[in-house]
C-alpha cells in the first residue's frame, strides 16, 4: 500500500517537504478485516487545519501517520459477509491507494449506473451535506430570500447556490476567482449573477449584484468576503459561517473584518457549524439530493488529479483555486 504520510507541520503554505510516502506491506486478513482498493480520495480544505497542532472540533494529523480523509473503492478481500468482495464502499482511511482494516469503518454504498465512484466525496456525500444542512438548518434560508455564496465554483459553493435556485431562492448571487468559474456559475449553476473577486471590488460587485440587499450569505471564505458581506444584508439577514479559506495560509494573522456594527443594528445572525453536528440530516439528504439527481435538477464537476503520488498537488492547487467543484485524486494499483 502506498501511503502519504505527514512529515512536518507548516507554517503558512504547505510544501512538499511537508509529506513523504511510505510503502507498506500489508499482511493477511485477519478476522473482521477487509481490504480496499480505493478508486479516489478526497482532498479538502479542512486537512490544511488539521496539518496544525492545535485544539479543534477535529484532532490535528499526528506526525509520521498517513493523512486521513474521505476515500471510495472496492473491497478485494474480505472475510465479513455484509461487505463482501466486490462492494463500493466509503470510508475515512485517507491517502493511500489500498487500505486494511475492520469492516465496521467502512460503509457500503451502491453503484449507480453513469456515475463516477468519486461522486461520493462530493455531491453525493461530505461536501453536498455541508451545503444541505449549510443552507436550510444553520442559515435556515426560507423561499424568496436572496443568498449570496463565496467559493461559489468549488464543491461546496456550487452546490449552496443549486440548493438555493430548486428551494425558490429569490436571487442567487456568487463569487469565484476566475472568469472562466464566473462563467460557469451564471451558465450551467443557474446562478442569477455572479462576479470575479480577483479583478473587482467584492462590497461593489456585490452592491451591484445585490442592489436591494441580502437575507443569507454562505460564507466559505471569510475575511473580504465576510465584510462584504456584513455590508450588504438586509434586516434580520442571516449567515452560515462554514469556513475561511482565504485565512488559511496566512501567516501574519487574520485580516479583520468591517462592517461588525451592522449585526448590531441589522439584527443580524451569524452561525458557525461543523458538518459533523449535521450527520442526522444525511438520510433527508441523501433522498432528497438523490430525487434532484435523478431528474437532472443538480449538475457538478469535478477536478479529477490522476495518480496518489500526485495527492501533494491536488490539495495545494485545490488551496489555490485551481480545482472547479470536487477535487479529487483516482489512485491506482499497479
Ligand atoms: P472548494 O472546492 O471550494 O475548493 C477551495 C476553493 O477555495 C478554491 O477552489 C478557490 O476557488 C477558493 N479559494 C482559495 N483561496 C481563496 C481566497 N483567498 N479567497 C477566496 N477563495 C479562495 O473546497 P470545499 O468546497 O471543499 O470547501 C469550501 C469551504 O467550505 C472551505 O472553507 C472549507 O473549509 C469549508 N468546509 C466546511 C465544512 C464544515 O463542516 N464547516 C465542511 C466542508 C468544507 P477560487 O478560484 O474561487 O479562489
Amino acid at each position: 500500500s502506498t501511503q502519504i504520510q505527514l512529515a512536518a507541520r507548516p507554517t503558512g503554505w504547505p510544501t512538499d517537504a511537508d509529506f513523504s510516502t511510505a510503502v507498506v506491506e500489508l499482511p493477511g486478513l485477519t478476522a473482521g478485516q477487509v481490504r480496499v482498493v480505493n478508486d479516489f480520495i478526497s482532498v479538502d480544505p479542512y486537512m490544511r487545519g488539521r496539518m496544525n497542532d492545535v485544539k479543534s472540533y477535529i484532532p490535528p494529523f499526528v506526525l509520521g501517520e498517513t493523512m486521513g480523509g474521505g476515500a471510495v473503492g472496492h473491497v478485494v478481500e474480505s472475510t465479513v459477509e455484509s461487505v463482501p468482495v466486490g462492494s463500493l464502499v466509503v470510508h475515512q482511511y485517507g491517502w493511500r491507494d489500498v487500505v486494511q482494516e475492520d469492516a465496521a469503518g467502512f460503509r457500503v454504498v451502491p453503484e449507480i449506473p453513469n456515475v463516477p465512484a468519486s461522486a461520493y466525496l462530493g455531491v453525493l456525500g461530505m461536501t453536498a451535506l455541508t451545503a444541505y444542512v449549510g443552507l436550510l438548518e444553520v442559515a435556515k434560508f426560507k423561499e424568496g430570500d436572496t443568498v449570496f455564496v463565496s467559493g461559489a465554483a468549488g464543491a461546496v459553493g456550487s452546490m449552496v447556490g443549486q440548493i438555493a435556485r430548486l428551494k425558490g431562492a429569490a436571487r442567487v448571487i456568487g463569487s469565484a476567482g476566475t472568469d472562466e468559474k464566473v462563467a460557469l456559475l451564471t451558465e450551467k449553476y443557474g446562478f442569477d449573477a455572479a462576479f470575479n473577486y480577483k479583478t473587482g471590488d467584492i462590497a461593489a460587485q456585490l452592491a451591484e449584484a445585490a442592489p436591494e440587499g441580502i437575507d443569507v450569505y454562505f460564507d466559505n471564505v471569510g475575511g473580504d468576503h465576510l465584510s462584504a458581506a456584513l455590508g450588504a444584508f438586509k434586516d434580520g439577514g442571516r449567515a452560515a459561517l462554514c469556513g475561511a479559506i482565504s485565512q488559511m495560509n496566512r501567516t501574519d494573522g487574520p485580516t479583520g473584518v468591517q462592517n461588525m456594527v451592522n449585526i448590531v443594528t441589522r439584527g443580524l445572525t451569524l452561525t458557525g457549524f461543523t458538518v459533523g453536528n449535521y450527520l442526522q440530516h444525511f438520510p433527508a439528504f441523501t433522498e432528497q439530493m438523490g430525487t434532484w439527481f435523478a431528474a437532472g435538477d443538480i449538475v457538478f464537476d469535478e477536478t479529477v488529479v490522476d495518480g496518489i503520488e500526485n495527492a501533494v498537488d491536488a490539495f495545494l492547487g485545490m488551496l489555490r483555486g485551481e480545482n472547479t467543484g470536487k477535487m479529487v485524486v483516482k489512485t491506482s494499483v499497479a
